[in-house]
Order: C-alpha cells, then sequence, then structure tokens
C-alpha cells in the first residue's frame, strides 16, 4: 500500500508529542494533525507542567513509572541539551510537606526524579505546620513554549498542522487510514465517553523571581512551582464542573494556602489566573479500536484522559500510542496483500 496517512485529533501536549512519536515509529506515514485549538488556547497551556506523577487508579503501577520514566528522560536529555531554553524545560529541586507522615515513604516515582531524600529536621523548620516532607529534584515545562517547540519540531519533519473541529471521527475516513484521538476533555462529545469527566483546575501565574524552590503540600491541592519567567500558584480540583471562569473568592484563597508556606509570596506581582479542565479518567485510555459502518473499517488508536498528570507521562503513553499506530498499519498491509491475492 502506499504511504498510510495517519491523522491525529488534538494539538494539546498529547496530540502534539503522539504525532512526533508516530514520526519516529513508522517515518513511511504520512502524518496530519488536525486541532480546532492550538497554543495558547488548550487545556496543556494552563497546566503547571510539574513532572510529579498523579496516580491512575486503574492502570498498573509498573505501566505508570515506564510512561513517567520514558517521559523524564526525554526531558532531562532536552534540559541538558542547547534546546532548553526555546522548549521551556528546566530542573527544580524543592520539598514536598504532609501535615502527617504519609503511609508511603517511597512513591513510586522517587528513583525516577534525582536525588530523593527525606527531608531533614533543619529543612523542617521552614514548614512549621508540617511533620515529614521529601526533597528531591525533578523537571518543569513551561507549557507553551513547550507547546510551541513540539509544534516546530512537527512541522521541521513534514507534518502537516490544520486548524479543524471534528465533528465525528468517520468523517475523517475517505481522507486518512488511521485516526489517533488525543482530543482531551474533547473526547466526551467525539466518541461519548462516559467514563471521562472534566476537573476544573484554576492556578495563579506570578511575578516573584526570587522563589527558586518548589513547595508542594503533600495533599496536592496546595502548591508553588517556580518556571523561567512565572510562579505558578495552585490550585483547586472541582470534579464535574465545566466552566472555564475563574472564580474571584478561589484567587483569594489559593494566593492565601501559598502564602501560608511561602510568606515571601505577599510581596508577588503581576497576578494572572488560569483554568482548565483536567480531561479526568480511572485510566488513560490508550488503545486500538477499529471502527465499523456497513462494510467500511475505520482503524482509531485513542490516547486521551491523562486527568492531572498529563504532562508528567506525555512522553511514555505518545510511544505506546505510536507502537498501535505501528500494529494498525501492519494489519492494513496485512489485509491489503490478501486482498491481492
Ligand atoms: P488538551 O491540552 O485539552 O488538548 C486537547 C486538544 O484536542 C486541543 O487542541 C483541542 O482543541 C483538541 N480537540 C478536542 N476536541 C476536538 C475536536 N472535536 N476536533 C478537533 N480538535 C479537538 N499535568 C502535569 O503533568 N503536571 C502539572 O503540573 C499539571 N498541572 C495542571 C494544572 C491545571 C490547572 C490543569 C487544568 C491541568 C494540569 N495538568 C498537569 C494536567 C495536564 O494539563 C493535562 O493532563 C494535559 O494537558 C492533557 O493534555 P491533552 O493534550 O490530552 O488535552
Amino acid at each position: 500500500m502506499a504511504a498510510p496517512k495517519v491523522a491525529v485529533v488534538g494539538a494539546g501536549v498529547i496530540g502534539l508529542s503522539t504525532a512526533l512519536c508516530i514520526t519516529e515509529t513508522c517515518p513511511s506515514c504520512s502524518v496530519t494533525v488536525l486541532s480546532d485549538q492550538f497554543s495558547p488556547n488548550t487545556t496543556s497551556d494552563v497546566a503547571a507542567g510539574m513532572l510529579i506523577p498523579h496516580t491512575y487508579p486503574g492502570t498498573p503501577i509498573h505501566v505508570q513509572k515506564q510512561w513517567f520514566k520514558e517521559t523524564f528522560t526525554y526531558l532531562f536529555a532536552i534540559s541538558n541539551s542547547a534546546e532548553a531554553s526555546e522548549a521551556g524545560i528546566h530542573l527544580v529541586s524543592g520539598w514536598q510537606v504532609f501535615k502527617n507522615t504519609p503511609k508511603e515513604e517511597l512513591p513510586f516515582w522517587s528513583d525516577v526524579v534525582l536525588g530523593f531524600r527525606p527531608m531533614s529536621e533543619a529543612e523542617l523548620q521552614k514548614f512549621p505546620q508540617h511533620r515529614f516532607g521529601q526533597a528531591f529534584t525533578t523537571l518543569k515545562c513551561d507549557c507553551p513554549p513547550y507547546l510551541l517547540w513540539l509544534e516546530k519540531r512537527l512541522k521541521a519533519t513534514g507534518v502537516q498542522v490544520y486548524t479543524r473541529k471534528v465533528a465525528d471521527l468517520w468523517e475523517l475516513h475517505s481522507e486518512y487510514n488511521i485516526i489517533v484521538n488525543c482530543s482531551g476533555i474533547g473526547a466526551c462529545q467525539l466518541v461519548g465517553d462516559e467514563k471521562l469527566f472534566p476537573i476544573k483546575g484554576q492556578v495563579l501565574q506570578v511575578h516573584a523571581p526570587w522563589v527558586k524552590n518548589f513547595i508542594r503540600d503533600g495533599d496536592g491541592l496546595t502548591y508553588i512551582y517556580p518556571g523561567i519567567h512565572q510562579v505558578t500558584l495552585g490550585g483547586t480540583r472541582e470534579k464535574d464542573i465545566w466552566s472555564l471562569s475563574p472564580d474571584p473568592g478561589t484567587i483569594q484563597d489559593i494566593f492565601d494556602r501559598c502564602c501560608s508556606l511561602e510568606p515571601s509570596l505577599q510581596e508577588a506581582q503581576d497576578i494572572k489566573v488560569k483554568v482548565g479542565l483536567r480531561p479526568s479518567r480511572q485510566s488513560v485510555r490508550l488503545q486500538r479500536e477499529v471502527f465499523r459502518q456497513g462494510g467500511l473499517k475505520l482503524p482509531v488508536v485513542h490516547n486521551y484522559g491523562h486527568g492531572a498528570g498529563g504532562f508528567s507521562v506525555h512522553r511514555g503513553t505518545a510511544k505506546e500510542a505510536a507502537y498501535l499506530v505501528r500494529e494498525c498499519i501492519a494489519a492494513l498491509q496485512g489485509s491489503s496483500s490478501r486482498a491481492k491475492l
């Protein structure tokens, strides 16, 4: 068969990284990205972009660890290259602090991040309301620059990128051989996935260049993540809320919670508010499916539902999705050579 045509629907971190992995894994394919929104208007643009995994209850831990490890290794190499500043990737050290000692003192990702260790008594003095803590170095993506960097790399490898809202994956049938669904929360409408739900998240971005270390409360709700130009202060988690409007009361609450961890933030300037909908599911949907209509077949690979942890695992899930695309190509080639016999 001629070069298989692959359409990737979605241009958040998952769609762009999946398209890139497909070009690397299946170099004979022609790849197109179709999306109704691009950076700076995706959920991925709102994320803090910290590499601290969220746990997916429906996915085995060794699989989640593998996804995180692939992502960490990939971004660590970028952070250690001349492209680090353009790609918005940097190392950041800091603390995760707990009011009570957690049941699991060694999270599954502790040997993937760098220098993971319990905090010393002297370090804990910075956090008088907390009794236990972990110190480590991880990576952070400044999300809009990273998305632009991915888009630039895609265009340089010949990937076509078009603005298009896809109402139904079947509408792509006559133009493409394989569809890759990376539509994030859009998959609720696009494929009617009832297991997918939004978790509204609100964060603040502030100018506070003296804050160099990250601080995360172990409950995951309050965090201070310094980026290259701004510090992200979080956050909120509101299940099943679809509104993208910021809540003024919440702005003050986030600010106060972060100031109680890092009092110097009282002097932060230029406060901006961002809201996004985490595409949440018990497990990421990373799956091959064949749509059938009459005698027609359309191979689809799903890669969505990354919830609160899309940046932390994006490269790992993108690679797995690219392997599924390779399987679809092998199946198509098998059926086209059988048809010729
Ligand atoms: P999106 O970025 O939403 O991309 C989906 C794409 O699909 C968009 O381009 C959209 O336009 C397109 N699309 C949808 N439907 C259609 C359609 N019908 N036709 C065409 N195109 C369509 N994760 C971390 O790992 N670390 C963090 O620190 C972190 N912080 C976060 C903070 C907040 C406040 C929020 C909200 C999220 C955070 N996340 C974090 C989670 C992370 O943002 C998500 O997991 C990730 O962005 C999901 O990426 P995505 O590409 O699947 O979705």
